[in-house]
């Protein structure tokens, strides 16, 4: 798989300077609706004149263009100009590999979805085929669209390891396993391809496209049919020595309980998880005479989306069962917030119900484990979606940070001065 080397020389010229701080204007104009120049200058920290000299180079670049604001009722006078991303600048690739099946986006560098393919994916394929249907969603997306596509993020249930871009062994994935992602998707659209842990995507979806650009320190739940963790630290993803960090689901709960498939003893997806839920929900239904579960289709068709929806219409056989897979869960996150000090959770799952039951269940049950009181468990913005999102995020974080190379080109007035930085 291709993993551009970050830039770690201890020193950095003028040119080098230069090239960061235009990652850093593209960034804020790519993150942040409706920034004006002076705006942008007093954000960053430079002057006026040296923010207009970036802008100017990433227009010419292509990445940038100027627009009046929509005129307010009434007010037809001068309209303030406002900095967003060219609608001609490149695109990313992002795609989410989950049981069930693939999505496959093409987004701008500010995470703006452009084209979008859901493709179903069921047993009984071998890892050709499965890889055939990936990578045909991404050649007729790219039949639609004439931007330029930079580079291609892949999020997928793990584990991963993200250093060499390989999917290792997830457990009831039709019996694929260890299967080259980057490197197959990098050798079919020539692009370069990186690959991470679908929680770590959730996170890194919150910190820069969601509601926690500001936070600093966070913990993101992923729960859809095994529960991950993705981790946010001093301002940025933590994806370990190899990306397979976030396997919160594996993270023991009970030392004297069953062994897992995965070799350590009472994991905590051993407890929470949806057949685990549905069995509950049998046993307290007749209490419920009164209850509308039963038209769902039986108890052993619900699935997590039926669940949480009857939750958050106080059905009390699904607010029973939820309540006992967040206490499990409590567990498993109160022991990271001691670990690492943190006081915020954002948890990502399917949902067509608004009520945040899980997040209120999941509050009070951590604050019932842990000695830190002053959590907030919230909902995150994407819903299901985070995983997905991030796979771009994860494109975006290497242009920002200059390991791939879109602004390391001179703007097109100087070239023939383009080199690269010694
Ligand atoms: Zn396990």
């Amino acid at each position: 798989m291709t993993v551009s080397q970050p830039h770690n020389k201890a020193g950095a010229n003028i040119r080098d300077l230069k090239q960061q701080n235009r990652a850093l204007i593209l960034k804020h104009i790519a993150l942040t609706r409706g920034l004006s120049r002076g705006k942008l200058a007093r954000i960053v920290g430079l002057s006026k004149m040296a923010v207009g000299n970036l802008v100017s180079d990433l227009i010419a670049m292509g990445l940038v263009e100027e627009c009046e604001t929509p005129a307010a009722n009434g007010n037809y006078g001068r309209r303030p100009i406002i900095l967003q991303l060219a609608a001609a600048s490149p695109c990313i690739c992002g795609m989410l590999v989950k049981r069930g099946f693939f999505q496959v986006i093409l987004a701008d560098l500010g995470g703006a979805v452009l084209h979008r393919r859901d493709i179903p994916f069921e047993g009984g394929m071998d890892q050709e085929q499965m890889l055939a249907l990936l990578l045909g969603a991404y050649d007729a997306l790219r039949r639609e669209e004439p931007r330029r596509v930079l580079a291609v993020g892949i999020a997928s249930v793990g584990p991963v390891d993200a250093a060499s871009g390989v999917l290792l062994t997830p457990p009831s994935f039709y019996g694929i396993s260890n299967v080259p992602l980057a490197q197959r998707v990098q050798e079919h659209t020539g692009l370069p391809a990186f690959l991470i842990h679908d929680a770590s995507a959730g996170a890194l979806a919150e910190k820069f496209y969601g509601g926690q650009k500001s936070t600093d320190n966070f913990i993101y739940l992923h729960i859809m049919n095994g529960i991950g963790g993705g981790y946010v630290l001093d301002g940025r993803l933590y994806d370990g020595d190899s990306g397979q960090s976030g396997e919160i689901g594996h993270t023991s709960i009970n030392f004297m309980g069953p062994r897992c498939s995965c070799g350590n003893v009472g994991c905590l997806e051993l407890y929470a998880n949806v057949p685990q839920m549905r069995r509950r929900i049998t046993e307290l239904l007749p209490l419920y005479r009164s209850s509308a579960m039963p038209a769902l289709g039986g108890s052993d068709q619900l699935t997590w989306l039926d669940i949480v929806d009857a939750a958050n219409h106080k059905e009390a056989a699904a607010v029973a069962a939820l309540e006992e897979f967040c206490g499990y869960l409590a567990y498993a996150v109160a022991a990271n917030i001691n670990l690492l000090d943190l006081s915020c959770i954002v948890v990502g799952y399917e949902s067509s119900s608004r009520g945040g039951i899980v997040e209120k269940l999941l509050q009070s049950k951590i604050a019932a484990c842990s000695r830190h009181k002053n959590i907030t468990v919230l909902h995150s913005g994407f819903g299901g979606d985070a995983p997905l999102i991030g796979s771009i995020a994860c494109v975006a974080q290497r242009v920002f940070d200059l390991s791939l190379p879109l602004l390391l080109d001179e703007p097109a007035q100087k070239e023939g001065q383009a080199g690269h930085a010694q």
